[in-house]
């Protein structure tokens, strides 16, 4: 095996260990995952009662599902929730009773255009309940009626989330945000977490100058709770990407920050070029996962969005064909190194002053030309830069021009760019901007 592939397969291994688990915006599923997260990262969870008040929001009830069954007067299941999780309609409450096939097909959910997948639904702010079938299941209901029960509680108890914080030298944070609150879906949630998972664990083996904070909450809800109650560290935000759908064959997605331009979104776009696919930068729309929160206009941060194929545009998406044969290790492994490029672009990607900006200054006398040409200074990112490179650095770091914004007028590899003002700011020719 190599490096990659054992990389592919703890990915992967993740999303099997949660796969069975019924997850919803609260509750006990979403505390398991949060404590399995929590074995492998530090992780401060998070209760937040029902009934508070969030922005707009108010944090719901406490959804426990516990067995849910349609029988066939004679006892026979047709459906049941033990064997899938997808099978009820998250936030169904409780019912035990004989219903007449006409009114039962009221509270089914399929999918006539793919009928052997079960679909995934909700309802949680709905007073209702339902089951979600193949439609061949559906179709092959014919009694008059069926006994259903579902055993579930919605009672006051309270939302959670996890956070993993890992500080840096300074102040400044990296976002990443991850819904948890999918059931048994493998791409849309447990890619996400899987690969949080592993990056905070790479993230950790060295310093960095950013902080890195990783919040894996419940959809919408989540991060709204999150938002109203994390307002006054929001200026630290430097950068942030929603992680989801990271495990299928496709090629990778970013979808911009609602700035589209902030840095996140030039470090991405960046990145995607680097691996070829600079036609996969998307833009912002107010639609998707959690970047509608942190991109809402009196908010507005720098959170773009990583995937592979974006939601709604693979077949498999919502349904039971989301599972663990769906992703693949190798493209959770590629997502990975992405998510690892993106961000070392970004935490590197300053800007810088040119303290000797009248005319050039003598690079012999301070030993920089020995340095072209080699990475000596073997830490992370570090290349090789020319003479050039080096030129351009001094001429461009005016104060407003980025380490990105010279390795693009000027042509030069970023991490060359990097590192050229690396070792300028050494010789104390380049201080912080
Ligand atoms: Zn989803």
């Amino acid at each position: 095996m190599t490096p990659t592939d054992e990389t592919g397969e703890r990915l992967h291994a993740h999303a099997a260990a949660l796969f069975p688990i019924c997850r919803s915006i609260t509750g006990k599923g979403l505390r398991q995952t949060l404590a399995y997260i929590g074995r492998h990262i530090p992780l401060a969870v998070t209760e937040v009662p029902s009934g508070t008040a969030v922005l707009d929001w108010t944090v719901p009830l406490e959804w426990t599902p516990r067995a849910a069954t349609i029988r066939r007067m004679s006892g026979e299941a047709v459906v049941d929730f033990a064997d899938h999780s997808l099978h009820l309609l998250q936030y169904s409450h409780a019912v035990d009773r004989t219903v007449p096939r006409g009114e039962l097909d009221r509270h089914l959910h399929s999918l006539p255009d793919q009928p052997d997948l079960i679909p995934y639904r909700t309802a949680y702010y709905a007073d209702t309940w339902g089951f979600c079938l193949p439609h061949r299941t559906r179709l092959a209901m014919t009694d008059p009626e069926y006994r259903v029960m579902i055993d579930a509680d919605l009672q006051p108890g309270a939302l959670s989330y996890g956070e993993c914080v890992i500080p840096g030298t300074e102040a400044d944070e990296i976002l990443l945000s991850v819904h948890s609150c999918h059931p048994s879906l493998a791409n849309d949630n447990l890619s996400g977490i899987a690969v949080a998972i592993e990056f905070a664990r790479a993230w950790a083996t060295r310093p960095h100058r950013l902080g890195l904070r990783i919040v894996f909450l419940p959809g919408t809800v989540g991060a709204i709770t999150w938002l109203a109650r994390n307002r006054d560290r929001l200026q630290h935000v430097a950068h942030g990407l929603v992680l989801t759908c990271l495990g299928d064959a496709g090629p990778p997605t970013f979808k911009q920050s609602r700035i589209g331009n902030a840095a996140i979104d030039r470090a991405a776009a960046y990145a995607l070029g680097e691996l070829g696919h600079a036609d996969r930068v998307q833009p912002f729309v107010p639609y998707g996962y959690d970047e509608r929160q942190y991109c809402s206009p009196g908010f507005n941060l720098p959170v773009g969005c990583l995937m592979r194929s974006p939601n709604g545009t693979f077949p498999e998406y919502h349904t039971s064909a989301d599972s663990l044969d769906f992703i693949r290790p190798d493209a959770l492994a590629g997502s990975l190194a992405l998510l690892q490029r993106v961000l070392a672009i970004a935490e590197a990607d300053r800007t810088w002053r040119n303290t000797q900006p009248f005319g050039e200054p003598q690079l012999g006398r301070r030993g920089l030309y020995a340095k072209i040409g080699g990475a000596a200074d073997a830490g992370p990112g570090a290349a090789a830069f020319d003479q050039l490179t080096m030129l351009w650095v001094l001429n461009q770091s005016d104060g407003g021009a980025s380490l990105l914004d010279i390795a693009e007028r000027s042509g030069k590899p970023f991490d060359a760019v990097a590192a050229a003002a690396a070792a300028l700011a050494e010789a104390g020719l380049l201080v912080p901007a």
